[in-house]
Formats: C-alpha cells, sequence, structure tokens
C-alpha cells in the first residue's frame, strides 16, 4: 500500500479590532512614546487600563502616565522563541511593575541568559524606532539597574486617538491525508475524479470517507465519477478577503456529480454570477495538465454544459 499524502497548510487573516476609548487611549500613550495606566475605584493604577472597574463594575476614566522604567516581579526564560514572540533570541518573559503603577504588565526583557535575570532587577521599555499605536510599539525590556524610581503623573494630551489595530492571525500545520483522501488525490493528478461506495446503503462520497457517515461502514469500493454534475446550491460571493483570487461577484457551489450521492464545493464560473441556479448542468474545467499537482486546484472551476437544468426531483435529496 502506498503512503498517504501530506501537505503544509497555512490559515491566516488580519483580524481588525476597535480598540474603544480606554484600550485605544493605551495605544495612542504607545505611539507617543508614553504609557497610560488607569486609577480603580480603590486608588490602584493598573497598565494597560482595565475597560471596567474591578470593584464596582463601572467604566474607568481616570488616566495616568506611568514611567517607563518598572520592577520586576517574576519572569519565565524563553530558550527557543517561536515566530512572532517579540524577539528572534532567546529572552525571558517578565512581569513588569512600571513606576506609579500598582500592577504588572507582561512584556519580554531582552537579556542573554536567565543568569542575568532576577526578580527585583530594575528595567525600563525600549521603544520601538517607528511606532504606530499597538504593543509592539514597546519592542521589550532592557536592564536598567540605575534607573530613578518614577512615579504617576497627569496625562496630558495625546493627539489623534488610535481607534483600531490590525492583528494578522496565522496558524500553519501540516494536513495528513486519511488513506482514502490519498486515493482521491492521486487521481486527481491523473485527472480522474473518484469516490467510494458505501457496501451496506450503496452511496457513493466524493471526497471518498473512511466510513459511511450514515452507517458507520468501511467504504471501501472505489468508482470514478463523472466529470459532469448539478449545481445543487450556490452562494455569490461579493465580499472581498485577503487573497482572494478572483475579483467578485462570483458562485461558490454545491456540485453534485453524476453517480455520486454528496456535493461538493467548488467555483462556477465562465458566465455572469446571477445566471447561475440551481438545476444548472456543469462540467469540470481543468488547469493545463503541466500544472497539475496532487490537490484539487487542479480542476479550475465548473462551468455550464448547456444542457437543460436538471428536474428538482434529482438532486432534491442531496441539498
Ligand atoms: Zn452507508
Amino acid at each position: 500500500m502506498s503512503r498517504t499524502l501530506s501537505a503544509p497548510v497555512t490559515v491566516a487573516f488580519d483580524y481588525t479590532r476597535s480598540t474603544g476609548p480606554v484600550l485605544g487611549r493605551f495605544l495612542t500613550g504607545l505611539r507617543e512614546g508614553r504609557v497610560v495606566g488607569g486609577r480603580t475605584s480603590e486608588g490602584r493604577v493598573v497598565v494597560p487600563p482595565p475597560e471596567y472597574d474591578p470593584v464596582t463594575h463601572r467604566q474607568l476614566d481616570d488616566f495616568v502616565e506611568v514611567a517607563d522604567t518598572g520592577t520586576v516581579t517574576s519572569w519565565s526564560w524563553v530558550p527557543e522563541p517561536v515566530a512572532g514572540q517579540p524577539l528572534d533570541r532567546p529572552f525571558a518573559f517578565v512581569l513588569v511593575t512600571l513606576d506609579g503603577a500598582d500592577a504588572p504588565l507582561v512584556h519580554a526583557l531582552d537579556v542573554g541568559s536567565p543568569a542575568e535575570v532576577r526578580t527585583g532587577m530594575r528595567v525600563r521599555v525600549r521603544w520601538a524606532e517607528e511606532r504606530v499605536g499597538a504593543i509592539t510599539d514597546i519592542s521589550c525590556f532592557e536592564p536598567a539597574e540605575d534607573a530613578a524610581t518614577g512615579s504617576a503623573t497627569e496625562l496630558g494630551d495625546l493627539g489623534e486617538p488610535v481607534t483600531g489595530v490590525v492583528t494578522p492571525v496565522e496558524l500553519d500545520y501540516q494536513y495528513a491525508a486519511s488513506p482514502e483522501e490519498s486515493s482521491f488525490y492521486r487521481a486527481i493528478a491523473e485527472g480522474r475524479i473518484i469516490g467510494q461506495r458505501c457496501p451496506t446503503c450503496g452511496k457513493v462520497y466524493v471526497p471518498p470517507r473512511s466510513a459511511c457517515p450514515a452507517d458507520g461502514t468501511p467504504t471501501t469500493d472505489e468508482v470514478e465519477l463523472s466529470q459532469t454534475g448539478t449545481v445543487t446550491t450556490f452562494c455569490i460571493v461579493n465580499v472581498p478577503f485577503l487573497g482572494q483570487r478572483i475579483k467578485p461577484p462570483y458562485v461558490s457551489a454545491y456540485v453534485l456529480l453524476d453517480g455520486a450521492d454528496i456535493a461538493f464545493l467548488h467555483l462556477i464560473l465562465d458566465l455572469p454570477a446571477e445566471e447561475v441556479r440551481m438545476g444548472m448542468r456543469v462540467e469540470a474545467v481543468w488547469k493545463p495538465r503541466e500544472e497539475w499537482g496532487t490537490t484539487i486546484e487542479n480542476i479550475s472551476h465548473f462551468r455550464p454544459t448547456g444542457e437543460p437544468d436538471a428536474d428538482y426531483d434529482t438532486y432534491k435529496h442531496h441539498l
């Protein structure tokens, strides 16, 4: 038996967040090279400022500026940083209580070894060279044993407020295809679409499952499917998004291949989006052979065959 296939997959999107007046004020401060805290009803200064008072639950509206120097209250060594962490070399995550604050802030401390970190050490913010109103405006903390003790001061005007941040979110993983999926992708690499038939209920699944979802029977009978099918349902994509390869509006549809009992999702192109309809007969359009790999993207899209629409009864059980 041949080995199963696997491929690296990256899922990523930019998460856009409105900061609101409290965190927005904190981020605006960072842009200006100042650290903003909030004073709670109990008189404690917390950095970053909380949006609501932890005791009274009222909106917090008493803001102060604290120093960019402080004291380490706890730490943890990071010997092998991963992508996206504040530093690309070993560092310490530290809790720092900034001068003028009563609660610690977590951030990175740039030192070469754990021997150079201790609870109680004095540190200072290392500001980013270019500040934009994000937590990354603090590059990290650095040792500052001689730093004088600062205190909380009145918060002056910060200028144009920061109202939003864009946070890219990315997940990298290795996708391991099942033996059945591996057969499917190997067939796709040869220009064929295969499914598997359940020996109990006779339903044909594409791409093949390891077992019939209806009755749990392992699906071992391989069948080659037609490259024509019927649109069972669809949506018109009007919203642009990052990484989009086709200009909206375009249609993403469930196509029930002839001989299959389950529809699969693909693009319907080569006609105006508003002309796509349920029951429309379509056929697979393959990319040039030299571009093929073990990927569903070998099929560029589906296009109308020009046949009369399928009767609703022929696909109504597969919606
Ligand atoms: Zn079955």
